[in-house]
């Protein structure tokens, strides 16, 4: 792994390395961009490099003179820590490492809370044990309570000078501005769809037509991407034709919906982007539909039940398409 094996996102690449090269490193950056486009890879990567033992030669990433990232050498024992998650100075701050430690159920997690943005700035308070930086990604930040996000600001306005804090987020809007502004923000984009197909021809041993076929599906994300190539089924028969489907009886909708609350992100993404395409078709009849598959994204964003919320989209969807 390496900043070369990020498909694309050369402006996020750009001004990471400008920061780099001239020693003025932030505290603090906000990653912004769709899911599965390589924002916790860069934050990884950027760890790593901090942290590297034995930073390689730098490589040009681009026509800019600043365009030169330092890579990490991706051999010694700090990358390959940092590689296999067990660096004791970089962590992923996210659902699972709540519920880890606060030895809950997963699925049970809805927000980032206060007690874990303490517990997040009790270790951001002592030294890093093996590393240069101590690496803090923060994943979504979307999901970080008002009060934790009141709490997180102290660490941002004064943090010790070993910290780096990455937040991951998928729209600025979503956050505090007090956040947004106390960090650097970075863009990434979706990713080209032909470097998409590339890769899943290359990677996934696809066929030319499925993958072009999958690619346009997944709105420049690979992570949805993944996720439609396990799931075959939405590739034979599109999400949306089941939900909009007049002889669909209300049992299966609530099933469809139980079956993805749990992933509701990827699900919602799956259904915009065929809502979005039967749009190009027949604008009048599926514009309210994107428009309901939008709101539903944001309520879920705001810490409305997953479950509830795609319950009442499906049935409203059904009723719409039929
Ligand atoms: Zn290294």
């Amino acid at each position: 792994m390496s900043f070369k094996s990020i498909i694309n996102q050369k402006k996020a690449k750009d001004i990471i390395a400008g920061q780099i090269l001239s020693g003025k490193i932030p505290h603090a950056y906000l990653f912004l961009g769709p899911d599965g486009v390589g924002r916790k890879k860069m934050a990884l990567e950027l760890a790593k490099t901090l942290n590297c033992h034995h930073p390689n030669t730098p490589i040009a990433l681009g026509t800019s003179p600043a365009a030169v990232l330092t890579e990490p050498c991706d051999h010694c024992l700090s990358c390959k820590k940092i590689d296999t998650a067990t660096h004791p100075d970089v962590q992923t701050i996210d659902f699972e490492w709540q519920a880890r430690r606060e030895n809950k159920e997963l699925e049970k997690q809805r927000s980032i809370k206060i007690e874990t943005i303490r517990a997040v700035q009790h270790e951001i308070s002592l030294k890093p044990t093996e590393g240069r930086w101590k690496v803090f990604i923060i994943d979504p930040a979307e999901k970080i309570t008002l009060d934790a996000a009141n709490c997180l600001l102290k660490t941002l306005e004064e943090p010790p000078r070993w910290t780096m804090l990455i937040l991951l987020a998928r729209h600025k809007e979503n956050l505090p501005a007090t956040i947004v502004s106390r960090t650097q923000s970075v863009p990434f984009g979706p990713l080209p769809e032909k470097d998409i197909v590339a890769w899943l021809i290359l990677n996934g041993g696809l066929s030319n037509d499925d993958a072009h076929e999958i690619a346009r599906l997944s709105e420049g994300s690979l992570t949805t991407a993944l996720k439609l190539v396990a799931d075959k089924t939405t590739v034979s028969e599109p999400l949306l034709s089941r939900v909009i489907r007049p002889d669909a009886a209300t049992a299966d909708l609530l099933r469809i919906s139980q079956e993805y609350a749990k992933t509701s992100d990827a699900f919602l993404d799956k259904l915009l982007a065929e809502a979005k395409q039967q749009f190009r078709r027949e604008p009048h009849r599926f514009a309210p539909m994107v428009a309901e598959i939008l709101r539903t994204r944001q309520l879920i964003s705001k810490n409305v039940s997953s479950l509830m919320a795609l319950d009442a989209l499906l049935l409203n969807l059904n009723q719409r398409g039929t």
